[in-house]
């Protein structure tokens, strides 16, 4: 065991871990590109650009050296009373590649906080209009983060026994799946009528806590068209699907109806710094404008548009709307689609899915979310070089988009190499 282990099990509690299960974290020393080193100096290829962040690869250059231009100059100021060009070079970006209708950036720091505070602007919305309306609607198996709004929205925050009661309400429905649509539609209907909705939140066209679930694009634009009949504000959660994962900018590109409000994050920053952000359209923003200060939206974190993290994110949009990453995008997609049709046959493959980089496959065994064999077939993977990590039955691929093809075939063909293994792993 390296020092490095033993001095982690000294000081550090790791997140979503219950320590008498998982003794051991591995050390990483080093990240560059699709590459992770371990203090050993074993190399990972990093198949889900680390929690989906890292999507122009890790320690990119031209990401590193305008981060560092930007150290050297304005490292942070209170963004309450200041501003500075780094924000707001970073808010004209940003609007530029947002779903139509965004106006508004309000920064903050992390995906939890991103979507807190699209909640918070659909109640608050609301409530400074005097309606009666403190219930937010969701969907079955979504995933938005830790905090508490976050988590109350969540329904995949399966071990938050400990906070329910203090959740704030929430009504569910089901994905759509071509084929339930009009049962939705009547449920939002019956929802709406007995306790009028503040806002839906939804992760749109694939939520990724759920295993890489995806969803019908057709029903799911019926569901957000009667929603904003009613002003149900949409507050879509693009912390994972934001910033070309799924082939466009945003998931919300092949949705005809637009949201409200977009909440981003990790790619956002690029894997360099965290930092979340959550856009408006003029309206939601309008809500808020008056000379009454109550109704303004009082909330604020000490970093928020951190001057490191946006330069960051700035450099970041810089690359994704270069022709050289949307190349990337596409090429990753045609061989994503290329290996589905390879792998779809397979008698241990139950369902394959992919969309822009994205891709998933069901294995047809049995297998809990956290179980036993879960954990083989993520240590198969580590020790032939891929860092994936298995979601129960489900095996994804959400690579950074500037993986060589070459590589890109290593994780497939280590993927076959554990279908052709799975019994004696
Ligand atoms: C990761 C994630 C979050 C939470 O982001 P954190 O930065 O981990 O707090 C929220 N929503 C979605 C869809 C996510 O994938």
């Amino acid at each position: 065991m390296s020092n490095l282990v033993e001095r982690d099990q000294q000081h550090i509690w790791h997140p979503l871990t219950q320590h008498k299960l998982k003794k051991e974290m591995l050390p990483i020393k080093k990240a560059s590109g699709v590459w992770l080193t371990d203090d050993a100096g074993k190399k990972y290829i990093d198949g889900i650009s680390s929690w989906y962040t890292a999507v122009y690869g890790h320690c990119n250059e031209y990401i590193t050296e305008k981060v560092a231009a930007q150290m050297k100059n304005l490292d942070q100021v209170v963004f309450s009373g200041f501003t500075h060009e780094p924000a707001i070079k970073l808010s004209e970006a940003l609007v530029e590649i947002l779903p139509e209708g965004q106006q508004k950036i309000f920064f903050n720091d992390n995906g939890s906080t991103a979507t807190e505070i699209g909640i918070k602007m659909a109640l608050q919305y609301h409530y400074n209009q005097q309606n009666d309306r403190k219930i937010m609607l969701a969907f079955e198996e979504g995933f938005h983060g830790d905090t508490f709004g976050a988590m109350s929205v969540s329904d995949l925050s399966v071990y938050n026994g400990a906070f329910q009661d203090h959740f704030i309400a929430v009504k569910r429905i089901p994905v759509p799946n071509g084929e339930n649509t009009e049962e939705i539609l009547k449920r939002i209907e019956e929802i709406h009528r007995e306790t009028p909705l503040a806002g839906f939140i939804y992760e749109p066209l694939v939520q990724g806590a759920a295993a890489m679930k995806m969803h019908d694009a057709k029903g799911l634009n019926e569901i957000l068209k009667l929603c904003k009949q009613h002003d149900i504000v949409l507050v879509a959660d693009e912390v994972m699907t934001g910033f070309g994962k799924t082939g466009k900018n945003f998931a919300s590109y092949y949705i005809e109806t637009k949201p409200d409000i977009v909440c981003m994050s990790k790619a956002l920053t690029a894997g360099l710094l965290p930092m979340g952000a959550t856009s408006c359209t003029q309206k939601i923003f309008d809500a808020f404008y008056d000379e009454d200060i109550a109704k303004g939206l009082f909330h604020g974190h000490t970093y928020t548009a951190n001057p490191l993290a946006c330069s960051a994110a700035l450099a970041g949009v810089e690359l994704l709307t270069s022709e050289e990453m949307q190349e990337n995008i596409k090429r990753i997609e045609a061989s994503h689609l290329a290996f589905q049709e390879k792998v779809k046959t397979h008698k241990l493959v139950k369902n394959t899915r992919c969309v822009g980089t994205i891709f998933a496959l069901d294995l047809a065994v049995e297998n809990d979310r956290y179980g036993n064999l879960r954990d083989k077939i993520y240590n198969f993977f580590m020790n032939h070089g891929v860092y994936l990590r298995p979601l129960g039955n489900t095996i994804y691929i959400a690579c950074p988009y500037v993986i060589t093809t070459e590589e890109l075939y290593r994780i497939y063909e280590v993927i076959l190499l554990l279908l052709e293994n799975i019994n004696d792993i």
